[in-house]
């Protein structure tokens, strides 16, 4: 790891206020049990906030606020009002832009450069989302029974939960709420407990865009918390975004009430580089696909293929690239990888770098904790880089979800097909190459939800997101993610005045 000179240890900006109450039917409110919970800022491990920790009568609280929200002047609200409020919104989020990145990057340890890069998007998802509230229609249908008129509408789902991951809590409350809303939803948010800040400071959008009481409700908790959301039988429709693990958890009990579900999960994905890709180029998207935020996001591309032929080379400078990377304080600029969000996923990342050499894999790079003395505070773990890994050991099968990536070497295309897609995973798949003939059949044949050609990491909310496989169920962003948030009603009008229908026979 390189000393830098120019990375700045003091704090630049001070952390923002962050509430300490819940926010539920438009109002700041104690939890009922009066509990707290520490948020802790993994670059300095010391506790930067406290947030309260709901309970079940908190959320039994913020679920009846939903519903009784949905039965009232919400609604009755059309789509023209709706579009309107979902611009308001977007418009606060921008004036808000700052802090709320700033809290995040205290909150989870990310870049503060990723996290204004997130934030200063999010206000195009409201956009998006509102330019579609008021084209939330069904259709009439042409019928063969022709003494029947026939049409479709799209009723709103009615109260949802979304249950978020600590490591982009606002764009993934926003991939959420933003469609919910535009289809005329209401919703209970409950982010991570390990970053719940944002999205409690995110409330004040919510207040300052006078969103109506009890549309959207933050009540902040661990798992018990979760739990008495997805179990409450007024929620209609649960979206929730973490590990497989829990998401099957979370699938089930809410399949179990028969309730709708989105889930989007964890990954392995494939970052898959060609011989006739230039190395520079594919060098820097696989760090792209997995140093960048540490390795914290669900399509890290943690497996990279790569073609024997350029094996060698292509390690060399994947390895060099890799050490040099400047560890360093989250808030400063020319900082490029930031510290492991919390202690618990810093002993995970620990436990698979051993599982990993243990399995036979070979350590290449990092693998240890950086000594630097100005990092000596955070959580820390240097960029690390196994080789001679077989897609069958454990470092190549399951998500670590950090810094570390897996190099495999292919043979040719149908060798590098069969690897990607030896995976009970299908989130997202990186392909560089400069063949065009090459690159569309590679997009066809990966099983995986994205996937990006001579790219990685890229995220739109005009596109489709979600996976194949243990990633998930359903799809977030897009004009697709209505769907998620509507019931089809079929409406049959008898246009006919006759008399005498056999009331035995369907017809
Ligand atoms: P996690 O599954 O541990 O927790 C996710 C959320 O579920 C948290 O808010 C947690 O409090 C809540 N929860 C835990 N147990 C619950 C229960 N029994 N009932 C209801 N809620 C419960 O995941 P995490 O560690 O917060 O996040 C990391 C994971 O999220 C990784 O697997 C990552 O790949 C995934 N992720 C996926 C996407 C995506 O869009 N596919 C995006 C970001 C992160």
């Amino acid at each position: 790891m390189i000393e830098s000179e120019a990375i700045v240890t003091d704090r630049q900006f001070a952390a923002p206020e962050v509430p300490g109450q819940l926010y539920i039917n438009g109002e700041w409110v104690a939890p009922a049990a009066e509990g707290t919970r520490p948020s802790i800022d993994p670059f300095t491990s010391k506790e930067w906030a406290t947030v309260p920790e709901a309970g079940e009568a908190d959320v039994r609280r913020a679920v009846d606020a939903a519903d009784q929200a949905l039965d009232g002047v919400w609604g009755r609200t059309s789509g023209r009002d709706r579009r309107k409020l979902l611009l308001r919104m977007a418009d606060v989020i921008s004036s808000r832009a700052e802090e709320l990145a700033l809290i995040e990057s205290y909150d989870n340890g990310k870049l503060l450069r990723e996290m204004r890069g997130q934030v200063d998007a999010l206000p195009d998802w409201y956009e998006f989302y509102a330019g579609l509230a008021d084209k939330v229609r069904g259709a009439t249908v042409p019928l063969s029974k022709s003494d029947f008129f026939g049409y479709t509408t799209k009723e709103p789902a009615g109260v949802c939960a979304a249950i978020t991951a600590w490591n982009s809590p606002l764009l993934l409350m926003t991939y959420k709420l933003a469609p919910a809303l535009a289809a005329g939803c209401t919703m209970v948010i409950k982010p991570s407990e390990h970053a719940s800040a944002s999205t409690l400071a995110f409330a004040r959008v919510l207040e300052e865009a006078e969103v109506p009481a009890g549309v959207v409700n933050v009540v902040t908790g661990g798992p018990e918390t979760g739990r008495a959301l997805v179990g409450d039988p007024r929620v209609a429709k649960v979206s929730f975004t973490g590990s497989a693990e829990i998401g099957a958890q979370v699938g089930q009990a809410a399949l179990g009430d028969l309730k709708r579900v989105t889930l989007e999960l964890g990954g392995k994905s494939p970052n898959i580089i060609f011989d006739d890709s230039p190395l520079e180029d594919a060098v820097n998207g696989a760090v792209a696909g997995i140093f960048a935020a540490t390795g914290q996001t669900c399509a890290a591309g943690s497996r990279v293929l790569v073609h024997r032929d350029i094996h060698d080379e292509f390690v060399a400078a994947l390895v060099e690239r890799a050490a040099n990377i400047r560890l360093g304080d989250p808030l400063a600029n020319d900082s490029e990888m930031g510290p492991v969000a919390f202690q618990a996923q810093l002993e995970k990342v620990q436990r698979y770098i051993e599982i990993a050499s243990a399995d036979g894999a070979e350590l290449l790079s990092g693998g240890k904790r950086p000594r630097d003395s100005h990092l000596a505070d955070g959580l820390f773990i240097e960029p690390t880089v196994f080789g001679n890994v077989d897609n069958q050991m454990r470092i190549a099968r399951e998500e670590v979800f950090g810094p570390i990536v897996a190099v495999i070497p292919f043979s040719d295309e149908a060798d590098a097909i069969r690897l990607a897609n030896d995976s009970s995973y299908g989130l997202a798949a990186g392909v560089w190459t400069r063949s065009v003939g090459r690159a569309h059949r590679m997009a066809k044949a990966l099983r995986a939800g994205t996937v990006w050609i001579n790219a990685y990491r890229t995220v739109s909310y005009e596109m489709p997101y979600g996976g194949f496989g243990a990633s998930g169920i359903g799809r977030e962003n897009g004009i697709e993610a209505i769907e998620a948030y509507v019931e089809d009603k079929a409406v049959w009008i008898n246009t006919s005045d006759a008399a005498g229908r056999d009331p035995f026979r369907l017809g």
